[in-house]
């Protein structure tokens, strides 16, 4: 199937209030053609309503929506040329998979050979040119999720949105169909948002993913820039796992535990604050701070253990499957002295 190049699209200062409340609160965005974004956020901070009105399906309050370099905000859903997947299956069970999928084709008055010709190859690109004839009831949810995307596509849309698309799947087919539309996004180098409150999801497809808090986005970059640099506190601890820890900071250090960590931005905030220390950046040895085993739980590639310090804190570490520490056995941790993000106490 031969998509047209991508197309960049860019969200300018978007704000949309419902009744006084703003989800979204300032919403800037470039999607570069052909790129790979996720929205990457909590429930309610505004992923839905970014997609809805990028699709045209809201009408934002102020700022404006840029499609191909084009103000869109004036053009109905229908026009913008956006294909789009949702949480639930959304697929009409009084038709054919087959009928499902030329649906989008029928509405643009294809006509019939050529209708049939096309959902054919969208079917095909999903792997699911031979259930055709089934109905949504005869489909798996992953199935059903497939037909959705070949619908999604079949009309070429300059712009593909995917509203948490994997959220009602069971864990395996999940990770099976994300690698299946990571794989057809690059076939066709169709610009893409997908929206997930799910971090290892977003790291594991997008080319960038932006994270999302309060209807703004917090940060935007690669998943290496977000899970090393994190910019604050907030997305140190929505993308991957940080222990909050008490330290001291002043230029460019803070002190946790007698222990100084490089401070990952100069502009933090100073004095009494928390530090968010990687599981990984800790390492579990024969001297520092003494802490004593809770738990440690075997994850297949690695260990993860959880350790109690003299102040109370539990501290999560991550280290190799051979080191094996006892629940109740005295330890010693130690920093690996990779900077870190604060933020502050309480
Ligand atoms: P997310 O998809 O990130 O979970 P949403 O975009 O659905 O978040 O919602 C963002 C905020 O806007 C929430 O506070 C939600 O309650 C509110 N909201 C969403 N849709 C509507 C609506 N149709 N009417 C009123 N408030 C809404
Ligand atoms: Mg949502």
């Amino acid at each position: 199937m031969i998509n047209r190049p991508g197309t960049p699209v860019e969200l300018r200062d978007v704000v949309k209030e419902y009744s006084g409340n703003r989800a979204l609160d300032g919403v800037q965005l470039t999607v570069k053609a052909g790129e790979f974004v996720a929205l990457l956020g909590p429930s309610g901070c505004g992923k839905t309503t970014a997609l809805r009105s990028l699709a045209g399906l809201e009408q934002i309050t102020s700022g404006s929506i840029l499609i191909d370099g084009e103000d869109v905000v004036g053009t109905p859903a229908n026009r913008r040329d956006i294909g789009m997947v949702f949480q639930s299956y959304s697929l009409f069970p009084h038709l054919s998979v087959l009928e499902n999928v030329e649906f989008g084709l029928r509405m643009r008055k294809v006509q019939a050979a050529q209708r049939r010709a096309r959902a054919e190859e969208s079917l095909a690109l999903v792997e699911l040119d031979h259930l055709g004839s089934r109905y949504a009831h005869q489909l798996s949810g992953g199935q059903q999720q497939r037909v959705a995307l070949a619908r999604a596509l079949v009309t070429r849309p300059r712009v593909l949105l995917l509203d948490e698309p994997l959220s009602a799947l069971d864990a395996k087919v999940r990770l099976q169909l994300r690698e299946e539309i990571k794989r057809i996004q690059t076939d066709l180098g169709i610009t893409t948002l997908f929206v997930t409150h799910d971090q290892e999801e977003a790291l594991a497809v997008a080319d960038r993913v932006a994270v999302m808090r309060s209807g703004r986005i917090e940060q935007i970059g690669t998943p290496e820039e977000l899970y090393l640099s994190p910019s604050s506190p907030f997305v140190a601890d929505f993308v991957g796992l940080s222990n909050r820890m008490p330290g001291e900071a002043s230029e460019g250090f803070v002190t946790v535990h007698g222990q100084a960590l490089p401070l990952l931005n100069r502009d933090q905030p100073q004095g009494s604050v928390l530090a968010y220390v990687r599981p990984e950046d800790i390492t579990i040895s024969d001297a520092g701070i003494a802490a004593t085993v809770v738990s440690s739980s075997f994850l297949g590639s690695l260990r993860r253990t959880v350790v109690q310090l003299r102040d109370g804190t539990l501290v999560s570490v991550q280290h190799d499957v051979n080191q094996r520490p006892l629940a109740g056995s005295p330890v010693y941790l130690s920093f690996d002295g990779r900077p870190v993000t604060v933020g502050p106490r309480g």
